[in-house]
């Protein structure tokens, strides 16, 4: 059978999208054509439930080599004693986690989601707020630095089981260590969610939840730049109730082609290539970080250590994260509105943005670049330029930094 047309063109329309625009979204990043390869491989054929070596289906030698490669790479990068590469996704690596260390109703002191926490770290209306007991902790009225007065007296008063760090918009680095001293003094676990840092704790740009943590869950698609999927790291002491919550726990058989895409990724992440790619996104992050701030714009905990900046629109621009956001789509620069902790503005408006540097910087952007962005995106949310002036600035740096240059489909 030849590709549907519709997808066909969907596909080289997509294909498009991402060359001609400038992709701020701090989630995002763009694979090797290696890890496409991997992904769109024949391995999505194969049920392989179970683990390598010890499998429910025959024929799973070659799904084995491959599994047992990424695990084993994902060891040595991540200085981690167990790893399980087998979750479809970040939310289902949390799932499992908390599904290994608790019980229904059993208490998880988290960050809030308004402070930079992500959904499943005890939303409401998601699978984790449902099931389990979550109390919250937030960032500091001042500096926006999480406040560890406020964890400590909070897990102290709370007694949670689990005390559950990292962030999907916090801009610094988060001190592990610190978050360890507090689990020890009220006996809970320490569980670390580095999905967005996890390619800058691979390059050793951040430092490494793995060594404190008990368990730690990230994507492998974000800063790690591989396939679309989660992976949980633990001490080997936690290994067999880690993968009996992933396998039979709370997932079927596993997406093979996605592990090899994991996989190829977390090799290109074991290269001094990457260790480089992993510093310059956080230059980048800081020359972007400079210009707002050089501009008057209100930059969260005034800086950056990442890869994202959270930025506040309304009390510059007269306008909502919601607007800003429309305004920047529509010369080409891609990012999204985001309620910041204390916002006035409901979480449809929001008073901010969100964005981040490392899909740019995989297409070799570098600090000029970054900043030529900044300036661009000051003058637009200004509104006193010709939006299409701008938008042909964005067009030309695009087509300085093409992509996927050998694809078509
Ligand atoms: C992105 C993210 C996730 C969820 O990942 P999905 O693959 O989208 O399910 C979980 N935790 C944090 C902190 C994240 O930023």
């Amino acid at each position: 059978m030849k590709l549907n047309e519709i997808i066909k063109q969907s596909l080289n329309d997509e294909l498009n999208r991402q060359q001609n625009h400038i992709e701020l979204i701090a989630s995002e990043n763009y694979v090797s054509e290696a890890v496409l390869i991997a992904n769109g491989s024949i391995f999505t054929n194969k049920y392989a439930e179970g683990y390598p070596n010890r499998r429910y289906y025959g024929g799973c030698k070659f799904v084995d080599q491959v599994e047992t490669l990424g695990i084993e790479t994902a060891k040595k990068l991540f200085e981690a004693e167990h790893v399980n590469i087998q979750p479809h996704s970040g939310s289902q690596a949390n799932a499992a986690a908390y599904k290994a260390f608790l019980k229904p109703n059993d208490k998880v002191l988290a960050m809030d989601l308004k402070a930079g926490g992500h959904l499943t770290h005890g939303f409401e209306l998601n699978f984790s707020g449902e099931i389990y007991n979550f109390e919250f902790y937030g960032v500091n009225k001042d500096t926006y630095y999480i406040d560890f007065e406020e964890v400590r007296k909070k897990a102290l008063e709370f007694k949670p089981n689990l005390i559950l760090a990292g962030a999907s918009a916090y801009s610094r680095e988060i001190d592990f260590v610190k978050f360890r001293k507090i689990a020890d003094e009220v006996g809970a676990y320490l569980m670390v969610d580095m999905a967005h840092i996890a390619g800058l704790v691979a390059a050793k740009a951040h430092p490494n939840p793995c060594l404190v943590a008990d368990v730690v869950t990230t994507t492998t698609h974000k800063t790690l730049r591989g396939a679309r999927g989660g992976m949980i790291l633990c001490k080997a002491k936690y290994a067999k109730k880690v993968d009996s919550a992933v396998f039979p726990g709370t997932q079927g058989g596993p997406l093979e082609h996605l592990i090899a895409g994991k996989t190829q990724a977390l090799i290109e992440a074991s290269d001094q290539s990457f260790v480089d790619y992993a510093n310059q996104v956080i230059k980048n992050a800081k020359a972007l970080c400079e210009v707002l701030i050089e501009n008057d714009i209100f930059v969260l905990t005034n800086g950056t250590d990442n890869h994202l900046i959270n930025f506040e629109v309304k009390s510059k621009f007269n306008i909502t994260g919601k607007q800003a956001e429309a305004i920047l789509e529509s010369i080409g620069i891609v990012c999204n509105k985001e309620l910041l902790p204390f916002d006035t503005e409901s979480s449809v408006n929001t008073s901010g943005l969100r964005v981040g540097s490392a899909a740019m910087t995989t297409r070799g952007f570098k600090e000029n670049e970054f900043k030529e962005v900044g300036r661009i995106i000051v003058d637009a949310l200004n509104q006193n330029k010709d939006l299409e002036v701008l938008k042909n600035e964005v067009k030309n740096l695009c087509d300085k930094f093409p992509i996927y240059e050998n694809i078509k489909y």
